[in-house]
This record gives structure tokens, C-alpha cells and sequence, in this order.
């Protein structure tokens, strides 16, 4: 049983397409039946992509896998009865499992759950943003959007809706973002953090630095030092958070209740137990990050279909380092790796042509 339709079952799922584990039936259990990639969607809300130009369609990389496809949500696991509960089809027994669901959304803050919109699922997510779309096409009285959170995902989400009210005229809308550091990129070198903070002056997206949310409360986000923030809409982009049955499903997980696997990507506790991408707690601590996800998909395919074959399994050795590259809405971007980092628009046509061959190599593996 293939768990989730993320970054690193696409991987498995285009493996098995050219070689599946023998003697063996498979399922991919998902809610959806496509795969928004998370990649580019700041590149959609700045209006470069259409949403169907960002997606990746599950099904026709399921049946050329010869993988069955169930769109439910898992709501529970009991990993040694080895039985997965679904929100519609009731309790599925599983011989092996393989978890790649993402992460869930933070919501620490009080009050997030009820007045702000989390990125994840981007499924939802996707759903609020054309809810705004139409509002912002709407209503003409000032509207204030605040992006919580000032990683790259904010950043970019940041600059994309920036540079689209800027190319549909909409001024009435005001683009705030909000992180908990002074500059917005923690952990990236200071000339990419200087330059970022630079970028959003210029091109008018207001940072709020060195703040951090105590509440959010219906059009407004009060902080936890002092004072508030005028928020009709509130992106809530501050970091992952391990999908919350986990932790009680019987495996072994970490403090935060990742599941705790092993560098073959299996499970600390459950020999018939694997897991990928963000769910993971990977011996070596591991960025949340979509290029480790992708990178462990490949490593989680022959993992599988070695245990499935009864053949010894190999160790993944992830890169050291990962090059992100960090849009800035206007077709610029800024490329950062290790200490180092460039920006111009070379680097976004760089990261144009990334992100589409990604998506694109599924379209052409079916
Ligand atoms: C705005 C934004 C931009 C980003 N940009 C980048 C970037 O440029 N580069 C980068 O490296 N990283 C980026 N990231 C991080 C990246 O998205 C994640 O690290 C990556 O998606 C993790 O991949 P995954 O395979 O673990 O899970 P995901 O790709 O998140 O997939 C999880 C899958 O599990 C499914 N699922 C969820 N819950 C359940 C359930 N209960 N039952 C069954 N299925 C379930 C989901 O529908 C989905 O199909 C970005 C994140 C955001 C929010």
C-alpha cells in the first residue's frame, strides 16, 4: 500500500511503471487525484502558470504502474495489526506500507484553525486562493493580506501575489509578510536575507520582521510582544507539522512525531513499514524540503522492491547540499547554495526549466 501522492511516490510510481515488485498487488491511497507541485505554485498565484500547467494527474501514472488508486484520506493506522483506517472505505489491511503524506499544517497559533488559511493541504489552499481571486475581482475597498511566515514557501507566496496584483491593477490590495527573525530567509546566507528584504521594499510588499503571531482573531493577527495587524486574510506558511496520527499509529516516531526510519528508508520499528519525503524521520536530520523528497522517492522505489522480492536492501546516502531557488515574483529569483548566492532573472529561467521538466517528465512517462 502506497500512502499519499507525494513527492516521492510519483517517483516510486514511475519506477514500478518500468519495473513493479513481482507476485504482488499495489495501491496508492490519496485524497486527490492529482498532485499540485508545491514548486510552482507561488509561480501560479503570480499568474505565470495555470493550475493545470502545475498539476500532475495521479491516474495515468497509476495504471501504467498497474497501481490501483483509492481516493480517500487516511484518518488512523495501526502499523502491528497492519491496518490503515480511511475517512470513506472504512479499515484496509496492508501487507507493507509505504507512507509519503507530507506534512500537516502548524496550527500552534490560536486561532489559525478557525480565521487563517493554511497552506497545507495545498488542495485547500488552492480552493481559498481562487475564493480571493474572486473577491480581490470583486470588491474595490482595501484588502489586506498578511503571509505569516518568511521561509521560502512565504517568500515566494509573498512576491507571486505582489507581482499579480500589480499585473491585474488591483491596488486596493495590501501584501504584508510577517516572519519571526529580522530578515525574512532564516538560514540562508546574509547577502540573500539583505537582498530579499531589499526586494520587498522595492517592489512594495511590506515586511514585518522580528515578529512572531500570538493569535489570530477575524480580520486581524494580534503579535505576542506588542500590537496588531490589519489581516481580512491570513497565509499561514510557518513551517511543518507531522500529520497528527501518526504519532499514535504504533510506529516508532520522533519527538515530533515523524516516523523514525532507517537509511533504507524502513521503519525503526515495522519491518514492512516505510517512509519518505517530510513524514520521515531520516537518520541523518533531513530538511522538509521537496528535493529530498524527490531524491528519497527514487531510493524508496528500490526499497520496496526489494523487500517485496526478498532481496537485501541499500542504503540511500542524501546530498549534503540542496540548491533552492527562491522566486521573487517578477520572473527574477535568487539561487542559494551552502553560504553562496546569485540572483538575476537567469536564475528564475533556470528555475522555470526545473520546474517544468519535473512536471512534465510525468506527462511523458505515460
Ligand atoms: C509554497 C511552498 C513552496 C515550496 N517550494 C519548494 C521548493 O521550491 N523546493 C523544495 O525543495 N521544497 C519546496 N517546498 C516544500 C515541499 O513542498 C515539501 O517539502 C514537499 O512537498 C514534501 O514532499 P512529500 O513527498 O513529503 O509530500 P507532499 O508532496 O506534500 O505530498 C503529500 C501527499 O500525501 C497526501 N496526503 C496527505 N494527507 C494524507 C492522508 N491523511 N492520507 C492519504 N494521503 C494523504 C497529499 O494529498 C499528497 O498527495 C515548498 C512548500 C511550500 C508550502
Amino acid at each position: 500500500m502506497l500512502l499519499g501522492g507525494g513527492h516521492a511516490h510519483l517517483q516510486v510510481l514511475a519506477r514500478f511503471a518500468e519495473r513493479r515488485p513481482r507476485g504482488w498487488d499495489a495501491l496508492l491511497v490519496t485524497p486527490h487525484p492529482r498532485q499540485i507541485y508545491s514548486g510552482m505554485l507561488p509561480g501560479w498565484i503570480a499568474g505565470h502558470y495555470t493550475l493545470d500547467e502545475i498539476s500532475i494527474d495521479l491516474l495515468p501514472l497509476a495504471r501504467a504502474a498497474e497501481v490501483g488508486l483509492l481516493l480517500d484520506a487516511a484518518t488512523g493506522l495501526d502499523a502491528d495489526a497492519g491496518v490503515l483506517h480511511t475517512r470513506h472505505h472504512g479499515s484496509i489491511a496492508f501487507d507493507a506500507l509505504s507512507i509519503d503524506v507530507g506534512s500537516g499544517p502548524p496550527h500552534t497559533i490560536p486561532g489559525a484553525a478557525e480565521h487563517g488559511v493554511g497552506i497545507r493541504p495545498i488542495e485547500g489552499f488552492a480552493a481559498a486562493w481562487e475564493r480571493l481571486r474572486r473577491q480581490l475581482h470583486d470588491t474595490r475597498g482595501p484588502l489586506h493580506v498578511v503571509v505569516l511566515g518568511a521561509g521560502p514557501g512565504g517568500v515566494e507566496l509573498a512576491f507571486g501575489l505582489r507581482h499579480r496584483a500589480i499585473r491585474e491593477g488591483w491596488s486596493h490590495l495590501r501584501v504584508r509578510l510577517v516572519g519571526s527573525e529580522a530578515t525574512p530567509l532564516p538560514g540562508a546566507p546574509a547577502s540573500a536575507r539583505t537582498c530579499m528584504a531589499d526586494k520587498l521594499r522595492e517592489v512594495g510588499v511590506e515586511w514585518e520582521g522580528s515578529r512572531r503571531a500570538a493569535a489570530i482573531e477575524s480580520r486581524r493577527i494580534v503579535f505576542e510582544d506588542t500590537g496588531e495587524a490589519a489581516a481580512d486574510v491570513c497565509w499561514i506558511v510557518t513551517g511543518a507539522a507531522p500529520v497528527p496520527w501518526l504519532a499514535a499509529s504504533g510506529l516508532d516516531t520522533d519527538d515530533a512525531g515523524y516516523v523514525r526510519v532507517n537509511g533504507k528508508l524502513q521503519s525503526l520499528s515495522h519491518a514492512n513499514v516505510f517512509a519518505a519525503g517530510d513524514a520521515a524521520s531520516h537518520p541523518r536530520p533531513l530538511p522538509k524540503s521537496g528535493v529530498y523528497a524527490v531524491r528519497a522517492g527514487a531510493a524508496l522505489a528500490r526499497s520496496l522492491l526489494a523487500f517485496c522480492e526478498g532481496m537485501p536492501l541499500t542504503e540511500w546516502r542524501p546530498q549534503r547540499q540542496a540548491l533552492y531557488l527562491v522566486s521573487t515574483g517578477d520572473r527574477h529569483a535568487v539561487a542559494v547554495w551552502a553560504r553562496w548566492s546569485w540572483q538575476g532573472s537567469w536564475t528564475w529561467r533556470w528555475k522555470d526549466l526545473i520546474d517544468r521538466r519535473f512536471v512534465e517528465g510525468f506527462r511523458q512517462s505515460v
